[in-house]
């Protein structure tokens, strides 16, 4: 990390207190920067927060962990070490795929398990998936080292980065369903490994070939789990964070960002009070920032952006222990291509839902009362999605007897009168309480057009003094991806300034 010399910039302010934002924070104040972060929020973490009621404990949004080796980065660079904060358990084995007609498959970080759960769903089929293994890890290899984790904007700059060998490698032109057909015949294998796309955006066939290294990554590094929940290692950030000198402002919504001759000039704040820096890092989304933290600045929002879908969440304190079903479960329609066609492309609601279901408690039972089950639900919606309160409540009750007739057909029984306390997000909900630009859950989408050199970056390119850190802007989506993305935008504030 370059250190700052150049007293004239060596405040920042960061905008949201999200993992990209504390970590933007934590890179820069390592960097010799003084920082302020304001959080609109009672409590920082953004999409990774934390639902309390009556003895049960929910993370909001994020329920899956995997790369821990970022986490592990972010401590090291200030000089403490990731287990000294956050106790994380593995969970393998980690998802299991169920389709309407009871076929399953079960993923799992073990080689001799994965074998003998391919060869039962697909005789035959593991040497595809050792063929599936080494094309993916190449692919990992290629995008950490040299396509996601670097600030280049320019597309041909960043194509001219890999060897003709590599660019092959990479897949990048194939979909992520031609990409996995290559290797798998069975639909069910080739079903489960291209749903991971939904989480970026797009539907298998749309989505670059590169991603199966999401697939890859979750059975290769294993699924994990911070003993206490996601919020545990959030609140290990913060401690970091305040640790190494960010100083944290909670309950502070920005309600502008002030622009002076194409400048940054400082920040206002809703209750009135304003901040004047001459560089400001949004965490934010950025159509979000764009569209209200720069109105009546003259600022020209930059073209649409292809956003994820919305989602809505269930939190459920349920009574007793639930059967026949592990900690994370993912229920696919019988035919996914028509549901992703009429989510991603129709923006409709499928006519056949897929969801998915964490039941944290399986693995930390601290998290519910004695004997009880914390249940979360997330189902993908059209993105936009708008509706009256009325309507959404007519929606929830409607989702909430499809998921429960879905559930009986595997077995897996408890009832309405078994929930003693549940919270439900609309994507209204997601949209006002985190600033999700229409309510999108995971940010932009990472279809090629949207990804690596072609992405937003994280630097405005309009306003000068203007970053942006987190899911919308590079390298993207998910908590990794943010922590990441916190460190890139710290070195190229570093790199402008110092
Ligand atoms: C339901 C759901 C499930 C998910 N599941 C997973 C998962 O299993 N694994 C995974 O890795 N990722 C998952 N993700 C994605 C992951 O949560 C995000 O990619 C990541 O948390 C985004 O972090 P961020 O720093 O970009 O932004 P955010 O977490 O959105 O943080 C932005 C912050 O800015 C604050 N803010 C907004 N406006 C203002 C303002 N005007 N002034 C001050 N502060 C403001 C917000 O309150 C928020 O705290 C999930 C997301 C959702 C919604």
């Amino acid at each position: 990390m370059i250190h700052s010399t150049n007293r004239a910039f060596r405040h920042v302010a960061v905008v949201g207190g999200g993992l990209g934002g504390l970590s933007a924070a934590i890179h820069l104040c390592l960097g010799g920067f003084e920082v302020t972060l304001y959080e609109a929020n009672e409590r920082v973490g953004g999409r990774a927060s934390q639902i309390t009621a009556e003895g049960f404990t929910f993370d909001t949004g994020p329920t899956l962990l995997n790369y821990p080796w970022v986490f592990e980065q972010l401590f090291g660079a200030a000089g403490y070490r990731l287990d000294e904060y956050v106790d994380l358990q593995p969970i393998d084995p980690s998802i299991r795929f169920y389709w309407p007609q009871g076929d399953h498959l079960q993923l799992t970080s073990s080689l001799t398990g994965l074998v003998r759960e391919f060869e039962r769903v697909a005789p035959g089929s593991s040497q595809g998936l050792f063929a599936f293994l080494a094309d993916a890890c190449n692919k990992y290899r290629i995008a950490f080292e040299k396509m996601a984790c670097r600030n280049i904007d320019n597309p041909v700059k960043w194509f001219a980065s890999l060897s003709l060998k590599e660019f092959f490698r990479t897949g990048i032109w194939r979909s992520l369903d031609r990409e996995i057909s290559r290797f798998f015949q069975n639909r069910f294998i080739r079903e489960a490994l291209g749903s991971y796309g939904m989480y970026l955006g797009g539907s298998p066939q749309e989505l670059p070939g590169i991603f199966t290294i999401l697939s890859y990554g979750e059975m290769a590094m294993g699924l994990w789990v911070p003993r206490g929940g996601i919020f545990t290692l959030v609140k290990g950030i913060e401690t970091l964070a305040r640790r190494v000198g960010v100083r944290i402002l909670t309950g502070q919504r920005v309600k502008q960002i002030l622009i002076r001759e194409g400048k940054v000039a400082g920040l206002k704040l809703t209750n009135g009070r304003s901040d004047d820096c001459p560089i400001v890092i949004s965490n934010v989304d950025v159509p979000t920032t764009q569209h209200h933290l720069l109105s009546g600045n003259g600022h020209r929002p930059s073209k649409p952006m292809k956003m994820t879908p919305s989602v809505m969440t269930f939190y459920w304190g349920v009574r007793g222990k639930i059967r026949n079903a592990g900690h994370h479960s993912i229920f696919m329609p019988q035919e996914p291509d028509k549901a992703y066609e009429e989510l991603i492309r129709q923006k409709r609601i499928p006519r056949e839902l897929p969801f998915y279901m964490s039941i944290a408690s399986k693995t930390d039972p601290s998290l519910a009362p004695p004997g009880d089950s914390t249940v979360f639900i997330l189902v993908p919606l059209p993105q936009p999605f708008h509706l009256d309160q009325e309507d959404y409540l007519a929606l929830k009750q409607e989702i909430k007897e499809r998921i429960f007739k879905r559930l009986g057909r595997h077995g897996i029984k408890f009832s309405t009168a078994d929930i003693v306390t549940e919270k439900v997000m609309t994507p209204a909900d997601w949209g006002k309480r985190f600033g999700l630009f229409q309510g999108s859950a995971f940010g932009a989408a990472h279809t090629l057009s949207q990804m690596g050199a072609l992405r937003y970056p994280n630097k405005d390119r309009h306003v000068k003094g203007l970053y942006y850190a987190g899911a919308s802007t590079t390298p993207g989506t998910g908590l990794p991806m943010v922590v990441i993305s916190g460190r890139m935008t710290a070195e190229r504030v570093c790199i402008d300034v110092c």
